[in-house]
C-alpha cells in the first residue's frame, strides 16, 4: 500500500455521525458501488431502493453515476435515520457503503509513488482539527493499516495533472519544492499571518515572472506594499445575496447553536460589504493568528480544486486568499447579526462557508482581483 501524505491533525479526524454530508445534495455513487449496496439488501427491497433513482451516462451511454432518491424536506439520503446515522451501515455493516460515503471529507491524489489526502474544511470536524491550538500545522507521511479509514480514503485517487502557475507548467517535483517552502514559511509565526500571506504572493509573483523554481523563496522579513488594499478587494468580492445562497447550503454543517439558527433573510443585509470592516476585526491581533496560520497551511498543502463531482484538477494559489477574504465577510455578518464582537467561531464557520463557495464554483481568474505587486 502506498505511503499517504496528509496534514498531521487529520490523523485524528473522526466523523461526527450527524449526517451533515448525507443530505442536501444528490450524492453521486459510483455504478459499481451502487450495485454492491443494492445487492447487499434482500431482493424484495431493491425496487423500493431504486425508486426515483437517476443515472448519469457518458457518450457511450455507460453509467457513470447513480443518484438514489432523496427524501424531503432536506434532500436526505433515503438511508439516513432521524438520529443522523446511516441506516444501511447500521443494518449491513460499513463495508457495503459506497466509496464516497467512506472517503468523505477526504480527496486523494496520487503522484505515482505516494497518495496525498486533503480534507475538506467544509466539514465542521475538519475545521475543528485545523483550529486545534497546537502550534504550526505539520504534515506527515504514514503507512496506513490495512482496512483502516486512511487505507479506504486513499484507495481511489486521481492522478496529478495540470499543475500550472499562471502560464507556467510545473512537474510535480517542482510543485512539491514550492509547496515545501511555502509550508515552511507558514510554520514561522513570528509575524502576523496576513503579512506572511503577502510574502507568499510576492514569491509566487516572482515565479510567474520567470524566476527559476529552485530560486523560489518566501522572504520572511520583506514588507509588501499594496497587499492590504488587495486583501480589501478580496473581502469586497461577491454580492451579499450570493453569499447568502451559500449560507443556505452550508447550514447543515453548522452546529454552533447561535449560528445554526441564523436564517438567510436576516443574514443577507449583514453580509453587505462594509469598507470599514477593519474596525470590527483586526486580523493582525494575536487571537486570530493560530487559526489563520493553520488554515493557510492546510490550504496551501493542496491548492487543487476539489469537488466530488468533477474529475478535473486545477490549481490556484490566489483562491486561498479569496477564500480568506470571503470568510471575513461571513464572520462579520454573523457577529453583526448577533449584535456582538466577532468571535473565533464566526471565523471558523466563515472559513467553511467560503471554502464551500470556492469549491463548488470555478470562478474564472479574469472575474477576480489578483495581487500585482510592483517591482517583484
Ligand atoms: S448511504 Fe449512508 S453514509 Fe452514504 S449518504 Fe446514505 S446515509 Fe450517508
Amino acid at each position: 500500500m502506498a505511503t499517504v501524505y496528509l496534514a498531521e491533525p487529520m490523523l485524528r479526524f473522526r466523523c461526527n455521525l450527524k449526517g451533515c454530508c448525507c443530505k442536501g445534495w444528490g450524492i453521486p455513487f459510483g455504478p459499481q458501488d451502487a450495485t454492491a449496496l443494492l445487492v447487499a439488501f434482500p431482493p424484495e427491497e431493491r425496487a423500493e431502493i431504486l425508486r426515483g433513482a437517476s443515472f448519469e451516462t457518458d457518450d457511450q451511454r455507460k453509467i457513470t453515476a447513480v443518484r438514489l432518491r432523496q427524501e424531503p424536506p432536506d434532500g436526505a439520503c433515503q438511508f439516513l435515520t432521524k438520529e443522523g446515522l446511516c441506516g444501511a451501515q447500521m443494518r449491513l455493516g460499513v463495508a457495503v457503503l459506497p466509496y464516497i460515503c467512506r472517503a468523505f471529507p477526504a480527496f486523494a491524489m496520487t503522484t505515482g509513488s505516494e497518495v496525498e489526502l486533503y480534507f475538506d474544511p467544509v466539514c465542521p470536524e475538519v475545521m475543528e482539527r485545523i483550529a486545534d491550538p497546537d502550534g504550526p500545522m505539520t504534515f506527515v507521511k504514514v503507512q496506513p493499516e490495512p482496512d483502516s479509514d486512511l487505507a479506504v480514503r486513499s484507495s481511489r485517487m486521481r492522478p496529478f495533472e495540470e499543475i500550472t502557475i499562471g502560464n507556467r507548467s510545473l512537474v510535480h517535483s517542482e510543485y512539491d519544492l514550492i509547496r515545501a517552502r511555502i509550508l515552511q514559511a507558514l510554520s514561522d509565526w513570528s509575524r502576523p499571518a496576513l503579512e506572511r500571506l503577502a510574502q507568499i504572493h510576492l514569491a509566487v509573483g516572482r515565479l510567474m515572472g520567470g524566476q527559476p523554481v529552485e530560486a523560489f523563496e518566501v522572504e520572511r522579513d520583506r514588507s509588501v506594499e499594496g497587499f492590504d488594499e488587495y486583501f480589501d478587494q478580496c473581502v469586497s468580492c461577491h454580492d451579499s445575496r450570493i453569499l447568502g445562497r451559500y449560507w443556505v447550503r452550508l447550514r447543515r454543517f453548522v452546529f454552533e447553536p447561535e449560528l445554526a439558527v441564523l436564517e438567510v433573510e436576516g443574514l443577507v443585509p449583514h453580509l453587505e460589504y462594509d469598507p470599514k470592516w477593519h474596525q470590527q476585526v483586526d486580523l493582525l491581533e494575536p487571537m486570530w493568528q493560530p487559526l489563520l496560520y493553520r488554515f493557510l497551511a492546510h490550504s496551501f498543502f493542496s491548492t487543487y480544486l476539489h469537488h466530488p463531482e468533477t474529475s478535473r484538477l486545477s490549481m490556484s494559489y490566489g483562491t486561498v486568499t479569496h477564500t480568506l477574504g470571503t470568510a471575513i465577510r461571513y464572520a462579520l455578518a454573523f457577529a453583526s447579526c448577533l449584535g456582538r464582537p466577532v468571535a473565533l467561531t464566526d471565523l471558523k464557520v466563515g472559513l467553511s462557508a467560503s471554502s464551500l463557495l470556492y469549491r463548488v464554483n470555478v470562478v474564472p481568474p479574469e472575474a477576480m482581483p489578483w495581487f500585482r505587486p510592483e517591482g517583484r
